[in-house]
């Protein structure tokens, strides 16, 4: 077994996902600013669910993971890659009235 796609936890639903699924983010080993599929230093992985990259945010469990502070603007981008790869028909409205 070789060459496969190693599984990665996902640091807000803890489920097991092969690498290839999930964000990685990585605390850069030099200037600890943390940055999405780039460069070298302490990874933590996501999985690409709205449900996670909300969790992940609101419980900083990105934060704790890689112990350096993830910017707001990090999550912005993340949450636009999902919304833009929504399936169409999928619900864009939230109903505030019921
Ligand atoms: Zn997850």
């Amino acid at each position: 077994m070789s060459g496969g796609d190693p599984l990665r936890r996902c640091v807000a639903c803890r489920q097991l996902f092969p690498r290839s699924q999930l964000w990685r983010l990585v605390r850069q080993f030099d200037s600890h600013q943390v940055l999405l599929e780039e460069g070298m230093g302490r990874s933590a992985y996501l999985c690409r669910q709205l449900d996670c990259l909300q969790a992940a945010q609101r419980k900083q469990r990105l934060n704790k993971a890689l112990k350096a502070s993830v910017p707001d603007e990090l999550f912005q981008r993340l949450e636009a890659q999902l919304l833009s790869h929504q399936p169409s028909g999928a619900p864009t409205e939230f109903e505030i009235s019921r």
